[in-house]
């Protein structure tokens, strides 16, 4: 995550980093954070891109069995069946997904089949943002059928090269989604118009399939702020956390104004219809016991 500008790599066990995607930058002129005579807004804000943040390329072999292993052990908490369904969709393809790491995979998601934790580091919160995150991941988890479970509040700081098993602090299993109240000063990926960065690692094991695990939400706290001050601002806030998930789960920018998902925000507070059916395709991804 860092800088928005740079490109994006991930490790393969034994390549070299490799280029993967390129991230677009379009600084916008005249779009930046203001507030006009009536607290009409020219929003903002960092819903400029975000990458398949924290690409990372996680071998599972044999290595939950081993002490010190990188990996947890496979399966914690996986059902037969995946424990929700998406709804129906009016079927928009007006979305669009991150690119996927493997060529005979259409797409990476989280696994349906268990439910996906999350923490929240409370620090920095802005004045009247409580019940915002919940509320986001509440919106999240509709549209795409996936069941979250919020597991409290942590002291993990964000960062770009996060840890995706931490057994001392989270317990034998994938460490949770990390949500964080931060700043520039902590990601300097947050610099400028950036109001937040979201996204999700992937792990794989040799003939299954990818998926995302661990993903992070890094909202700028400065920023939003100001941000909530505004007549809509709570709305606001939270379609930018909204925004923000809807990349952890797998949904890149769409270049399409009307939806969410585009990367300058139009001040939309709502999920549209095509980020509707990306978010509903994303939670029927595969289930992945062998991680
Ligand atoms: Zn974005």
């Amino acid at each position: 995550m860092g800088a928005m500008d740079r490109d994006w790599f991930y490790q393969d066990n034994n390549t070299k980093p490799k280029r993967i995607r390129r991230q677009r930058r379009r600084r916008s002129t005249g779009r930046g954070l203001r507030l006009g005579t009536f607290g009409v807004i020219a929003l903002v804000v960092g819903l400029y891109l975000t990458p398949t943040v924290f690409d990372r390329y996680i071998l599972a072999v044999a290595l939950p069995h081993l002490p010190g292993s990188p990996v947890p052990p496979r399966g914690v908490d996986a059902s037969d069946v995946p424990l929700g369904l998406p709804p129906a969709t009016n079927g928009s393809t007006s979305f669009a997904l991150h690119e996927s790491p493997d060529s005979s995979q259409d797409f990476v998601a989280y696994d349906p089949c268990r439910p996906v934790h999350y923490v929240v580091r409370p620090d920095f919160a802005p004045a009247g943002s409580d019940g915002l995150i919940e509320e986001a991941v509440a919106e999240i988890s509709a549209a795409t059928g996936l069941t979250f479970v919020y597991r409290g509040i942590t002291t993990e700081a964000p960062s770009e090269d996060r840890e995706t098993y931490q057994p001392d602090r989270y317990g034998k299993r994938w460490a949770p989604i990390l949500i964080t109240w931060t700043s520039p000063a902590e990601i300097p990926g947050l610099e400028g118009d950036v109001a937040g960065l979201g996204g999700s690692p992937y792990a794989h094991t040799p003939s299954k399939p990818f998926v995302y695990v661990a993903g992070q939400v890094q909202l700028d706290a400065p920023d939003l702020t100001n941000i909530i001050q505004y007549p809509d601002g709570r709305d606001q806030v939270r379609a930018i956390i909204v925004h923000e998930l809807a990349h952890v789960v797998g949904l890149d920018h769409v270049d399409d104004p009307s939806q969410l998902m585009h990367e300058g925000n139009n001040g939309l507070t709502a999920l549209g219809d095509g980020d509707r059916a990306g978010l509903a395709l994303l939670g029927t991804g595969p289930c992945v016991p062998q991680l």
